[in-house]
């Protein structure tokens, strides 16, 4: 399929496409222009009730009585489209969050590895048995937690939506997705590839939708048994208070603040190009980025002049253009925030090295982009190093010694990935092994795979997606306790 075939004016439940009954058409915004480039169809509550019903059925009819290796045989498939979808997929993506196209390219093209990796799970949710007395035969079964109400951002939704449905469909669980409402249009281009891998109706459903609205409504539906989210922290305590009637379960994928220290003894070049690198990837718009970047006094100032220079060689232009390196931000608010962030770390005292301002030039104008920017001698409880700006800004913080910098590294609530450079091998494992992330990066940076385990400890998550481990997630734990003898003595007896 190209860009064109994709229709997003449409949700898609119980496997047809659907006007919404509660929501209408709504226009969706190219970051680059500001205007309207596609419209998308928004449910709200009653098509949210349609999804999960049809999600239902399918969990207790075709899906469930599906064999492991023939889920895992369809997701096969599933990844095998995918993968002939790969441009189609970045272009739809890159159109509606601003992502540069050759970022989006990269991170799509990996996804059909994932789905792969997903398939290879399903049949793999296997129990064990319980050693006991010979009385009884003691077991574990795993099964799936039922219907999946995914609710995913807008800076990754594709790879939200895969990290989450690969697993849950691998699991045997059904779904409902519910992208975010700045970018819905490529979880509608994914139904398409469900409908075309020949998934049974209602196996995975697609309703965009505003999140107070269509989201807490999934959220609150009792016949929705797991949340698996990815945004904010603060969405995701509304969340917990909405879904606390159901006792549901929840996993969440929150945000970060993203500690990347340099060590004196480490390949500086290298240790630059990822750091400068991870800093303004996505536009700043992610997660796992470094965007405190913790310096050894010895090399400081030659790391803050590369971080200058680099920031001028960004390529900064509209997304959809394969050379340009960053796009603008996704959305008008994000902009916002990010400016209201540069004049926050000017009023701290921080040293604006780089950028800081609004493009908004011939060529650029009504877009929402940003300059690369980075501020240097920033103290740890700075503002611009506490909170997630989600913009193109780097904080460069200096630090003296391993003590300090994994002072300033936990210093924040967040944990969900950190990176160090460091050529003493020594170091290396002293440090990773008391930073408080959930995941540690050594001499590279933002290395991440369908193998490897991804989720955030203290405010930064709940739970792993990715790795084996992404399964137990969508999988609850049966234990079955057989009698050998059948006998069970009289309680009354004596
Ligand atoms: P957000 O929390 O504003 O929105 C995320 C989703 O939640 C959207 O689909 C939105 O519609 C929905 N939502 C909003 N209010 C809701 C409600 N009351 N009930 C139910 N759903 C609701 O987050 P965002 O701004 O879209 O994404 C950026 C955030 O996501 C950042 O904090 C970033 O760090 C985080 N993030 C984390 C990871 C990770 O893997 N840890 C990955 C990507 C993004």
């Amino acid at each position: 399929m190209s860009m064109a075939e994709f229709r997003f004016d449409r949700l898609f439940i119980g496997g047809e496409w659907v006007a919404p009954i509660d929501g209408g058409l709504r226009d969706s915004i190219d970051p680059a222009t500001g205007q309207p480039w596609t419209q998308v169809a928004f449910g709200g509550v009653r098509d949210v009730d349609r999804a999960v019903a049809a999600a239902r059925a399918a969990f207790e009819g075709p899906w469930r009585k599906m064999a492991p290796w023939e889920r895992a045989g369809l997701l096969r498939k599933f990844a095998e489209l995918y993968a002939t979808q790969v441009e189609a997929l970045a272009q739809v993506e890159s159109r509606d969050n601003g992502r540069a196209i050759r970022e989006s390219r990269g991170d799509i093209g990996l996804h059909p590895q994932y789905w792969h990796w997903f398939a290879s799970l399903a049949d793999k949710a296997d129990g064990r048995t319980i050693p006991m007395d010979d009385s009884v035969h003691a077991f574990t079964s795993r099964l799936p937690v039922g219907v999946v109400g995914t609710i995913t951002p807008w800076n990754v939704p594709l790879m939200a939506a895969t990290w989450k449905l690969g697993p849950a469909l691998a699991a045997g669980c059904t779904v409902v997705l519910k992208p975010a409402e700045q970018t819905p249009a490529s979880s509608l281009a994914l139904a398409h590839l469900f409908e075309q891998a020949g998934f049974p109706p209602g196996v995975v459903n697609v309703v965009p939708g505003d999140g107070p609205v269509a989201g807490a409504r999934l959220v609150a539906h009792p016949d929705v048994d797991k949340i698996a989210f990815t945004g904010e922290g603060a969405t995701a305590k509304t969340i917990l208070k909405t879904g606390a009637d159901t006792l549901k379960r929840f996993s969440f994928e929150l945000g970060g603040k993203a500690p990347h220290i340099i060590f004196a003894d480490a390949d500086i070049e290298n240790a630059v190009n990822a750091a400068t690198g991870s800093a303004w990837a996505l536009c700043g718009q992610s997660c796992a980025l470094g965007s405190r970047v913790l310096v050894e006094r010895p090399v400081y100032d030659r790391v803050v002049e590369a971080f200058r220079r680099n920031a001028g060689r960004v390529r900064v232009g509209n997304q959809m253009d394969p050379a340009t390196h960053m796009g603008p931000q996704a959305h008008a608010e994000q902009l916002a925030k990010t400016l209201s962030y540069v004049d926050i770390g000017r009023d701290e005292g921080a040293e604006l090295v780089a950028g800081g301002g609004r493009i908004d030039r011939e060529g650029f104008a009504g877009g929402y982009f940003v300059e690369p920017t980075v501020f240097a001698g920033v103290a740890p409880q700075m503002r611009i190093a506490q909170e997630e700006i989600f913009g193109p800004v780097a904080a460069i913080i200096p630090f003296d010694g391993e003590d300090e910098a994994v002072a300033i590294a936990n210093g924040t609530p967040y944990g969900l990935a950190a990176g160090l450079w460091t050529g003493d091998v020594g170091r290396a494992h002293r440090v990773a092994n008391r930073i408080e992330a959930g995941m540690v990066w050594v001499n590279t940076y933002r290395y991440i795979r369908w193998s490897t385990p991804y989720g955030g400890v203290k405010t930064s998550g709940w739970g792993r997606e990715n790795g084996v481990e992404a399964l137990d997630s969508y999988l609850e734990t049966r234990t079955t306790v057989i009698s050998t003898t059948g006998k069970f003595a009289d309680p009354f007896a004596n």
